[in-house]
């Protein structure tokens, strides 16, 4: 029987300015158009989210790929994971500085490794050695970020550490831009995916949970699908991905386990973040605790976009 093949999109989830609004719902229906172009010729699930995620890399609006947060040293280092849920494949990528799509490398380890996870110049190389063009790491920089740094590190120099969250002082008004998607084929096969530049002012090297198996990411069709943004620290420290999807494998919907995560996340570490969720029979979950997320979905009825506020849709 086939699956009515269904593709959710977040564009991060903070407390985003309302001139920032449109340039986010743009940003989430084209990689919508493009994933969902997939789905719609019978493709992958996995094909579907890695073209999503790679036009909301080629998106300045999103903190992946070319417009990425800058590290404490100004520079990009981005991770990125792919992960098909229909046999566990699995590709990731950290810390890597010279990829304009390092989702695109995460598919390279998925598909051709046996290995799942890469980090730094093995991560380049590796991407490099299999067709990829590595560019400059300042092709990544853009002025707004270096502007953005220049002021989150006056701010922490003037001891106003909320306005960084690469220490304890993380607010929910940090910034969040992660990019993340989650995919149904019409075969019933999930898969999920997600991008970032981390977060603002990090420590080089720093890796945050987007790329992590489990924690910002992960995809079984015996479960869901996830994909989360926010401060990466709490997240990872309760494994939240792979916590909501057993939600999902035992019983509770997709929308019952995104808010329960994201409860789970605030309550037990005080994290701030957003999720997605998509079971293998459609239903989906979404929940964030940030004053608003983006985020959009298709399916054969159509689309729907939308910035939410306040955690309710
Ligand atoms: N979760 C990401 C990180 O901590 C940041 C984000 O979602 O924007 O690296």
């Amino acid at each position: 029987m086939k699956t009515v093949p269904t593709l959710l999109i977040h564009g991060g989830a903070w407390a985003m300015p309302d001139d920032a609004v449109a340039a986010h719902e743009a940003g989430i229906a084209n990689a919508l158009a493009a994933g969902y172009s997939i789905l719609e010729k019978d493709g992958s699930a996995v094909d579907a989210v890695e073209a999503a995620v790679a036009v909301m890399e080629d998106d300045e609006t999103f903190d992946a790929g070319r417009g990425s947060f800058l590290t404490s040293d100004g520079r990009v280092q981005m991770d990125a994971l792919l992960m098909n849920g229909e046999n566990l494949r699995t590709g990731g990528v950290a810390c890597v500085e010279r990829l304009r799509n390092p989702i695109h490398a995460a598919r390279l380890v998925l598909d051709r490794s046996p290995h799942v996870y890469f980090v730094g110049q093995g991560a380049e190389q590796f991407a490099e050695q299999r067709g990829m063009a590595l560019c400059n790491n300042s092709d990544l920089v853009i002025p707004r970020e270096l502007e953005r740094l220049e002021k989150a590190q006056a701010a922490e120099r003037a001891g106003h550490g909320d306005t960084t969250f690469s220490g304890p002082h993380a607010s929910d008004h940090a910034s969040h831009d992660t990019v993340g998607a989650v995919a149904l084929d019409a075969h019933g096969n999930l898969a999920a995916g997600t991008s970032t530049g981390g977060t603002l002012n990090k420590a080089p090297g720093r890796v945050g949970d987007s790329s992590l198996i489990g924690c910002g990411c992960y995809a079984d069709n015996r479960s869901a699908a996830v994909s989360l943004t926010g401060w990466g620290e709490p997240i990872m420290k309760l494994v939240l991905g792979k916590w909501a999807v057993d939600r999902v494998a035992a019983g509770a919907s997709p929308d019952e386990a995104a808010h329960a995560a994201i409860a789970y996340l605030f309550d037990r570490l005080g994290g701030h973040g957003g999720i997605i969720l998509l079971g293998p029979d459609g239903r989906i979950g979404l929940a964030h605790n940030t004053p608003r997320m983006a985020w959009g979905i298709r399916t054969p009825t159509g689309i729907e976009l939308g910035v939410t506020r306040n955690g309710k849709t």
